[in-house]
């Protein structure tokens, strides 16, 4: 992969690759923009398959967080971090600290958080080496998990989207395809149970699916047939690629509203293919800013209150961006893109 044409074309600041050979640390920090502020956002640890995966990974998910906080009205920049490598095997204290040694190196540029297999007392590591952290736990001044916010702010996106699509204020005796029981999927399902909406889930740990019919009677399905059930939402909450031309056309839910990250596999194609089938799509960067406007409270000084406010806040936020989609004859992805780059553009103009 050529890098530096990579971040030419995506708008990337700056691209870091640390490795420390006491721990076999091996991570990659994409700065994406830092207009707005510093950029934030968190650290996966993922056993990719090439070094070239883990680029295109970190660079797609670092542009997302750009948009991400420019789109919830956050004075943030867009970053990211992967950590490459068998999580089981390599995650220790000594190997977290040694990221945070490389988050410090970068003075504040990059703040880091949790994602994907990274948890609250991993930043609490992380925060040993670096302040430019943030996710950790509630009693060490943290904002702790921030997945129920994720879920919280999911929630509200699928409510502005049955609102949109079905025409319908309550969510109650609706049916919803969870695919991924994991943090956000648990705590999405539950709060989607609370209104009665019945559940579908499916996940590629079986044990995490069965919680869910334990606890909230959801039906289990196969992964490979989630994608493709009659349901009134579909709700990617697994990770990225999930929406792509092998399951778009077998896709029956009119809106896929879900808290995955980069849902879609094209992002060129794969908008405009839901959009041509009539399926309301509720763009991932903007359905599922929960997690990050409850980070930014930490920065700020943490409340509880303010943080649901500004999340419950998304219902609102979607509900303008499909209008503008219609309005503008666009896909919700260009809508909400238009709307992060007037927000950039301001920024810049403000600054020259
Ligand atoms: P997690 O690791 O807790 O859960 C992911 C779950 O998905 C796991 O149970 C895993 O077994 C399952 N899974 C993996 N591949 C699957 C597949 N192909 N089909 C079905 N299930 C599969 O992660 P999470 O924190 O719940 O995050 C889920 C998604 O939401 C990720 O894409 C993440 O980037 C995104 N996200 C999370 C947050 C947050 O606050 N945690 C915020 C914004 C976005």
């Amino acid at each position: 992969m050529k890098i530096l044409s990579s971040m030419e074309e995506m708008g990337h600041e700056q691209v870091v690759h640390c490795y420390d050979p006491a721990t076999q640390l091996r991570a990659i920090i994409a700065i994406h923009n830092t207009t707005l502020g510093p950029s934030l956002g968190g650290c996966r640890f993922w056993d990719y398959a090439s070094e070239d995966e883990a680029i295109f990974d970190v660079l797609r998910l670092s542009r997302g967080m750009t948009y991400k906080s420019a789109v919830a009205g956050l004075p943030l920049g867009g970053g990211k971090a992967v950590l490459l490598g068998d999580v089981k095997r390599l995650k220790t204290p000594q190997l977290l600290q040694a990221f945070g040694r490389f988050v410090n190196r970068l003075g504040g540029a990059y703040i880091t958080a949790e994602d994907v297999n990274m948890c609250v007392e991993d930043m609490s590591e992380v925060g040993k080496e670096t302040s430019y952290v943030t996710g950790k736990a509630r009693d060490q001044g943290g904002s702790g998990d921030p997945s129920p916010y994720t879920a919280l702010g999911i929630y509200h996106g699928i409510r502005a989207a049955v609102q949109h699509r079905l025409g319908k204020s309550s969510l109650s005796g609706l049916h919803v395809a969870i695919q991924g029981c994991g943090a956000v999927g648990r705590n999405l399902a539950g709060l989607l149970h609370a209104q009665g909406v019945q559940l579908t889930v499916c996940d590629i740990v079986a044990a995490n699916a069965q919680k869910m019919a334990d606890q909230y009677g959801a039906r289990i399905v196969p992964v490979e047939k989630s994608h493709a059930l009659a349901v009134d939402v579909l709700s990617p909450c697994a990770l990225g690629g999930s929406l792509s031309s092998r399951t778009i056309p077998e896709i029956q839910a009119p809106i896929v509203a879900g808290g995955a990250n980069n849902q879609l596999l094209d992002e060129k194609t794969d908008g405009k293919a839901l959009q041509e089938k009539g399926i309301l799509w509720a763009p991932d960067f903007v359905i599922n800013a929960g997690g990050i406007i409850n980070v930014y409270h930490e920065l700020e000084g943490y409340n509880e209150e303010k943080v649901r406010k500004a999340v419950m806040g998304i219902e609102q936020t979607l509900t303008e961006l499909f209008l503008q989609a219609e309005k503008e004859h666009c896909t919700t992805l260009q809508a909400s893109m238009r709307r992060g780059d007037a927000i950039l553009q301001q920024a810049r103009a403000k600054k020259a």
